[in-house]
């Protein structure tokens, strides 16, 4: 039996879909390791709802959900097929533990879903579900959300919260180049919460850990992490796949969970 991981990727800006820069590479190295789901979940800091809704497409669109970028990024198509099913059971999953959640059948995958794809599975075979996320319900909500996926791994399919470590753009469009040391700060702890398996803390991020505010000025891109650790039910390994920072400002490290 195939049992898939659960993986948080920071997805770093469109441009990551064709730059080679150490973010990229810690995906393609990813990509040799995986075997191929079959299908994907992602849940992506660029679709913000109220409760939880899952992409119904059988045919999702790509989403070029990004203004002042190259030409050629526009031109980018992440094909995949969707999972329509696969999005009624996660329904089914998340109402058996008490979570709304709805479908939206016109729901594309925007860049948050399809940039890391094009290069974890170049070839936009493996269907794709991709799932929201809601900024004003906190990290306990995700967490549980992730919990009601927990059973997916067994069945082949691989969850991927797809967001960002620290998320201060700020940090990139001003003082681009350096890293805040705040930021940094705060990078340092969610990372040494993660190896130390202190999900806890974790979960009370925005008190525990330190600058939170400045590392997550909105939470949306954090949130995804939480799915994730969710989906992989007890969390018995956490692996940092590298990933640098975006600009040498943003924090964009990939981790990826196994369960006992
Ligand atoms: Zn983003």
């Amino acid at each position: 039996m195939t049992r898939q991981p659960a993986l948080f990727l920071s997805h770093g800006s469109p441009m990551t879909a064709i730059d080679d820069g150490e973010l990229r590479r810690s995906w393609q190295s990813l990509a040799e390791r995986l075997s191929p789901p079959d299908a994907v979940v992602m849940v992506s800091a660029h679709w913000t709802t109220a409760i939880p809704i899952l992409g119904g497409s059988a045919t999702p669109e790509t989403v070029h959900d990004f203004y002042g970028f190259p030409a050629p990024l526009y031109q980018l198509r992440y094909p995949a097929p969707g999972a329509p099913e696969l999005a009624l059971r996660i329904k089914s999953l998340l109402a058996d533990d008490g979570i709304a959640a709805a479908v939206d059948p016109r729901q594309g995958l925007d860049h948050g879903a399809w940039i890391p794809l094009l290069t974890l599975f170049p070839d936009a075979r493996v269907p794709v579900m991709q799932l929201s996320v809601q900024p004003d319900r906190g990290a306990r909500h995700h967490w549980a959300v992730g919990q009601a996926l927990r059973s997916l791994s067994e069945d082949n399919v691989l969850v991927i919260g797809s967001g960002h470590m620290t998320h201060n753009l700020r940090d990139y469009f001003v003082d681009r180049g350096r890293v805040a040391p705040q930021t940094r700060v705060f990078r340092d702890w969610a990372h040494e919460q993660l190896l130390e398996g202190r999900i806890d803390s974790l979960l009370d991020w925005p008190h525990e850990g330190p600058h939170a505010a400045l590392a997550h000025p909105t939470p949306e891109h954090f949130l995804p992490l939480f799915v994730a650790l969710g989906a992989a039910g007890d969390v018995a390994g956490v692996e940092h796949l590298g990933g640098g920072t975006l600009g040498g400002a943003l924090a964009a490290d990939n981790y990826l969970f196994t369960s006992a």
